[in-house]
């Protein structure tokens, strides 16, 4: 069976910059897998590069075996990618249940219904401030939704960049309980995050990036025991 993402030597680049330099790397269907890594070692970057935002300098990225690049961001969520980025990025100014609206615009009205049922169940703290404006939410609370906007969709492939970012300790442990949580359904999940022990301790392979290249991969468990990490990525975690 095709990985659902397979990259291949992707090579990305701002101007003269090279951000990402020949990066190979493979999710297979229904599997999670994290990439870790310093800032700046160019994980959003791939996460862009695999939603269509930054355009490939060279490589491929091939999704259920269909070749990604070239193609427009627009026609992502068509295929099944949801793709929750660095900052969250809600709509400040519709509410909760306009929000999920947007991201659930495919879905047949009973469906809909149904789905955003599910989300509420998911994100309680959502079904309590369905009414309220997304920019009148703390971040914990825009994070879930910009979750919650991604996976009313039932997408394929979720990637979740930086997810636990500046949030409150308890809402971190919130927001990984939902990716553990994911893990038990067919959604594929590409994760980067910062927290990297917690992302190798739930993620069934991982990456480590630094400067534009992969340098350390492994089952997301034997990762977060590996004293190369350990000493390197995670000191003081
Ligand atoms: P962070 O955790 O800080 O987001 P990252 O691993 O996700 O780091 P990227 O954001 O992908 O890294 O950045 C990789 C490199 O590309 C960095 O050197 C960054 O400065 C550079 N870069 C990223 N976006 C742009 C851009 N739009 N224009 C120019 N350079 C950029």
């Amino acid at each position: 069976m095709n990985p659902a993402l397979q990259i291949r030597d992707l090579v990305l680049a701002y101007g003269g910059i090279t951000a990402v330099k020949g990066v190979s790397l493979d999710v297979p269907a229904g599997k999670t897998v994290c990439l870790v890594g310093a800032n700046g070692a160019g994980k959003t970057s791939v996460m862009r590069a695999i939603s269509g935002l930054v355009k490939a300098k060279a490589g491929s990225i091939r999704y259920f075996g269909d070749e990604l690049t070239g193609r427009h961001p627009a026609g992502m969520a068509a295929r099944g990618i949801a793709h929750v980025p660095e900052g969250r990025e809600t709509f400040q100014r519709l509410s909760v249940e306009e929000s999920l609206r947007m991201g659930g615009f495919r879905l047949p009205r009973a469906e809909f219904g149904h789905r955003r049922d599910a989300m509420f169940e998911t994100f309680p703290r959502l079904k309590e401030r369905r009414t309220q404006l997304s920019g009148l939410l703390s971040g914990g609370e825009q994070q879930m939704l910009a979750m919650a906007r991604a996976l009313i969709s039932n997408p394929k492939l979720l990637l979740l960049d930086e997810p636990s970012m500046g949030l409150a300790p308890n809402i971190v442990d919130e927001v990984f309980q939902v990716i553990a949580d994911l893990r038990q359904t067919d959604t594929t999940v590409l994760l980067v995050e910062q927290n990297a022990l917690r992302a190798l301790e739930l993620a069934d392979y991982a990456y480590v990036m630094e400067t534009g290249s992969i340098v350390i991969e492994g089952e997301g468990r034997q990762l977060a025991n590996d004293p190369r990490i350990t000493t390197a990525y995670l000191g003081g975690e």
